[in-house]
């Protein structure tokens, strides 16, 4: 099976510290992986890794048979959404779309209108004046329509409501299924991964502690990174 991302003894260090050491782990064309682990494991080191951000300090990192940013082809293969993605207060709901088709070679305009629509959102309303959950679907609508072959997400529902992180991650779990979609997905909370994930990774300490199918560990593990927050 191919492999979307390729990670050999990846290391990254900010001055003396390690934020992440010695990480070797594929993510398999197709998988929605989940990656979780406490406060400072180093899950937004990984994935800012992963999509080009960051550079590494030791080991390789391959994403889509590429260097992670490397060109504009290798940028437009990697869709990005992080809890702190901005979308622009100014701009119209249509004014995002319009930035993403700008800067998406393969930008898919009927999967951007049907997911505004079924969303419920407006095309002139302001991305201001959307909710914290409006506005983290709008980012990810951008994501998506970029047709993106990995889909990054850092914690996208880490500051919702709870109603707002279930609408978001069922919609992902939708939208995963419907276009084929590899992803890695970071969050604090295992019932988070739970519902959108088919593999999981456990970061503990800058180190990959743990990884396989995520029901198979989760039977065989405790794996607690925070209290469960059900809604
Ligand atoms: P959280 O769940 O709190 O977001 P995380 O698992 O995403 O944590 P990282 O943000 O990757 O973890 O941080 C890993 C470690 O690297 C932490 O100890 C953090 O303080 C440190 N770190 C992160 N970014 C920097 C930076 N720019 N400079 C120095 N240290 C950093």
């Amino acid at each position: 099976m191919t492999a979307v991302l390729q990670a050999r003894h990846l290391g990254k260090r900010y001055r003396r510290r390690w934020a992440l050491s010695e990480c070797t782990f594929d993510v398999p064309a197709g998988r929605v992986v989940g990656l979780v682990g406490p406060n400072g494991a180093g899950k937004t080191t990984l994935l800012s890794l992963a999509g080009g951000l960051l550079t590494p300090t030791a080991g390789t990192i391959e994403v889509c048979g590429g260097r992670p940013g490397a060109d504009r082809a290798q940028l437009a293969r990697v869709g990005f959404v992080a809890q702190n993605t901005p979308t622009y207060a100014r701009l119209t709901v249509a004014d995002h779309l319009k930035l993403g088709a700008r800067l998406s070679p393969r930008w898919d305009a009927g999967l951007a209108r049907q997911r505004i629509q079924r969303l419920g959102l407006r095309s002139d309303q302001q991305a201001g004046s959307l909710s914290g959950g409006q506005r983290a679907q709008l980012a990810l609508t951008v994501a998506l329509a970029k047709r993106p072959e990995l889909l990054i997400l850092d914690e996208p529902v880490a500051a919702l409501d709870p109603l707002a992180r279930r609408e978001f991650l069922e919609d992902l779990r939708d939208a995963t299924a419907e276009q084929e979609l590899s992803v890695v997905h970071s969050s604090h909370l295992v019932s988070d991964i739970e519902r959108v994930c088919d593999h999981l990774i456990v970061l503990v300490a800058s180190r990959v502690r743990l990884a396989g199918d995520v029901r198979e560990l989760l039977a065989t593990h405790r794996v607690v990174t925070a209290p469960r927050l059900d809604p």
